[in-house]
C-alpha cells in the first residue's frame, strides 16, 4: 500500500523539498592543537552557481550528491554556509619557495572544511579553495579566479583517470563575483578533495619553530593517516618518512612516463600522502626535451621536465631535516636514519622509472641492456622534436608489424632518424613472450591517446572566462575521463598544437 502511494508522489518535487544537507564529517585534524591552524569562516559570495559537481566523486566519498546538486548544496560548496559537522580551519604550513625558505605560509584561500570517510574506507579532506581570506592570506584576497580554477579541475580529474596519485575535484562554483589579476576576472571556488593536505611545509612549519611537541603529534596524526603499519615499526618516524620517499619517487616516475611538469614543486606543493597536489602552472610535454619548461615564474628552470626527481629528492631532504629531531637518540643516529630512509629514493625512482618505460615499450621481462634501449628512443625523440604523448601510443600500433610504423615516423622530423632504433626495438620483442596483438593491447593501456593538450585547456579556459561558454570545458573533461581510448569525435584531442596554436608559457594566476 505504502509503495503504491509513494508512487503518485512526484518524486522530485518531494526530495527536494525534504532533502537537508548532511555530511557525514569526522573531523581529525580540527582536534589537532590549535597552534596548528586557524579557525576561519568561510565568507559568503553573492551569486553562487554550480558549475560541475563530479558526481562520480562524490558518491565514491559516501556523499549524497543530489543533495550537493541543490541551493543548500552548493551554498555549502560556495563556502556561502557551513553544514553540521563542518570544522572549517585554514592550516599553517611553511615552506621553500624555489629554494627560499618562507617560515610561514599556510592556507591563504583556502579552507579545510572537514573529512569524510570514503566508501573504500579512506579519509580524505575536503577543502574549498578561494573561500576568502585568512590570517594566512598575507597581501592576498583569499579567492581564485575562474580559469584556474577551472584548470586544476581538469588536469586533476585527468591525472586521476591516467592512475596517477593526486588531489581530486569534487565541483567548481562560480561566484558572480570578480577577482582582481592582471585584470578583473571572474571568480570561482573549488571543492578539493585530498587523502590529506600535510605537505612537507608543514612539518618544517613546526621544526622552524623548534616546536617539538606539535612535530611529534603532526608526525603520529599523519602516520595514523598515511602509514598506519609505520607505528608498529621500531623506529616509526624513520619508517613513515621511509614511505613518504617511496611514494614519493613512484609519483614522480610516473609524472616523467606521462611527460608532466609540474612546475611549481615547492616543499608547500610536496604532500606526504604521495598524491600530486597544486595544479597552477603545470603543463604536458608535447615534443620532447627535458629541458622543457612552461611556468612564466620559473627564470631558472630549477623544475623543468628532467629536474624533477632531483627536486623531489631535495624536497623530500627538507622533510628529513625537519624530522630529525624524532629520528634518533642523539644527533648522530637521526642523521644516520634520515640518510638511510632518503637512501631509498634513487633506487626506488630508477626501478620504478624502468618498469614504467619498459611497459611503455610494450615489455613484459626485464633485460639488461633495456635501460639502453630507453635512453636510445629519448634520444632520437629529442633530437627530433617528437611528441611525446603520439610516440608512445603510435609504437603501439607499430608493434603489429611494419605497417604500423608510417604515422609514427611521421612524429619525427627525420622519419629516417628512427630506422636504426627501430630495428633495435623489433630485435628486442623477439625475446618477448607476448603476441603482437597482446602486446599493442597492452601498450595501449599504459600509452594514453589523450592528454590535457596546453592549448585545448587555455581555449576551454578562455571560453569559460570570456564567454560563460562551458561547453569546451564539459568536452575536454568528457574526453579525458577514458584517456586511454580512441574515441570517434575525439581526434583534435589526440593532437598535438600546430606551430601557431603552441602555448609555451603557463601562469599561476593566483
Ligand atoms: P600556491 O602558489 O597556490 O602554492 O600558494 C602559495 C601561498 O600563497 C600559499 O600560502 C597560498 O595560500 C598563498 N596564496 C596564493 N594565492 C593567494 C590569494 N589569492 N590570496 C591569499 N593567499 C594566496
Ligand atoms: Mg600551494
Amino acid at each position: 500500500m505504502v509503495d503504491r502511494h509513494r508512487d503518485v508522489i512526484p518524486m522530485s518535487h518531494a526530495q527536494s523539498q525534504d532533502r537537508v544537507l548532511s555530511l557525514p564529517f569526522d573531523n581529525s585534524y580540527s582536534r589537532l592543537p590549535e597552534r596548528f591552524y586557524a579557525r576561519v569562516e568561510p565568507s559568503p559570495v553573492s551569486a553562487p552557481r554550480l558549475i560541475r559537481l563530479n558526481t562520480a566523486l562524490a558518491e565514491q566519498l559516501g556523499l549524497d550528491a543530489e543533495a550537493l546538486n541543490t541551493p543548500e548544496g552548493v551554498a555549502f560548496l560556495a563556502g556561502n554556509s557551513i553544514p553540521a559537522g563542518a570544522a572549517p580551519l585554514a592550516m599553517a604550513y611553511a615552506g621553500h619557495q624555489f629554494g627560499q625558505f618562507v617560515p610561514q605560509l599556510g592556507d591563504g584561500r583556502a579552507l579545510l572544511m572537514g573529512e569524510v570517510v570514503g566508501r573504500d574506507g579512506q579519509r580524505r579532506d575536503i577543502q574549498l579553495k578561494g573561500s576568502g581570506p585568512t590570517p594566512f592570506s598575507r597581501r592576498g584576497d583569499g579567492r581564485a579566479a575562474l580559469g584556474p580554477v577551472l584548470r586544476e579541475y581538469l588536469i586533476s580529474e585527468a591525472m586521476a583517470a591516467l592512475g596517477v596519485p593526486t588531489t581530486r575535484a569534487l565541483a567548481a562554483v562560480a561566484t558572480g563575483e570578480a577577482v582582481l589579476r592582471e585584470r578583473v576576472l571572474p571568480g570561482a571556488v573549488l571543492a578539493r578533495v585530498a587523502a590529506s593536505h600535510i605537505r612537507v611545509g608543514t612539518f618544517q612549519y613546526f621544526a622552524a619553530r623548534g616546536d617539538l611537541e606539535a612535530l611529534r603529534l603532526l608526525a603520529d596524526h599523519a602516520i595514523a593517516r598515511h602509514d598506519p603499519a609505520a607505528a608498529d615499526a621500531s623506529n616509526p618516524y624513520q619508517a613513515f618518512l621511509a614511505g613518504v620517499v617511496l611514494r614519493q619517487a613512484d609519483l614522480v616516475s610516473r609524472w616523467l612516463e606521462l611527460g608532466f611538469i609540474h612546475g611549481v614543486m615547492n616543499t608547500d606543493n610536496t604532500t606526504v600522502s604521495g598524491e600530486t597536489i597544486d595544479y597552477g602552472p603545470c603543463a604536458f610535454m608535447e615534443g620532447f626535451d627535458p629541458a622543457t619548461v612552461f611556468s612564466s615564474i620559473d627564470y631558472a628552470g630549477r623544475y623543468a621536465y628532467g629536474n624533477q626527481p632531483r627536486i623531489m629528492h631535495w624536497n623530500l631532504a627538507r622533510l628529513a631535516e625537519a624530522l630529525l629531531p624524532l629520528l634518533g637518540e642523539d644527533e648522530d643516529s637521526a642523521l644516520a636514519n634520515a640518510q638511510e630512509a632518503l637512501a631509498g629514493f634513487g633506487p626506488r625512482f630508477e626501478q620504478a622509472w624502468l618498469d614504467g618505460m619498459r611497459r611503455k615499450l610494450g615489455l613484459t621481462t626485464a633485460q639488461e641492456d633495456d635501460p639502453t634501449l630507453v635512453e636510445g628512443l629519448l634520444n632520437v625523440m629529442g633530437g627530433n622534436g617528437a611528441d611525446f604523448t603520439l610516440t608512445f601510443r603510435r609504437l603501439g600500433d607499430a608493434a603489429m608489424g611494419e605497417t604500423g610504423e608510417a604515422a609514427l615516423r611521421d612524429l619525427f622530423t627525420d622519419p629516417a632518424s628512427l630506422t636504426p632504433w627501430l630495428q633495435d626495438w623489433r630485435r628486442r620483442l623477439e625475446r618477448e613472450p607476448l603476441t603482437p596483438q597482446a602486446r599493442r593491447d597492452a601498450m595501449h593501456a599504459t600509452n594514453p591517446a589523450l592528454i590535457p593538450r596546453n592549448h585545448l585547456v587555455e581555449a576551454a579556459l578562455e571560453a569559460a572566462t570570456e564567454r560563460l561558454d562551458f561547453a569546451p570545458f564539459e568536452e575536454m573533461l568528457d574526453a579525458l575521463s577514458r584517456p586511454f581510448e580512441e574515441r570517434l569525435g575525439l581526434e583534435r584531442y589526440m593532437l598535438p598544437a600546430a606551430p601557431q596554436e603552441r602555448v609555451l608559457r603557463t601562469f599561476c594566476g593566483t
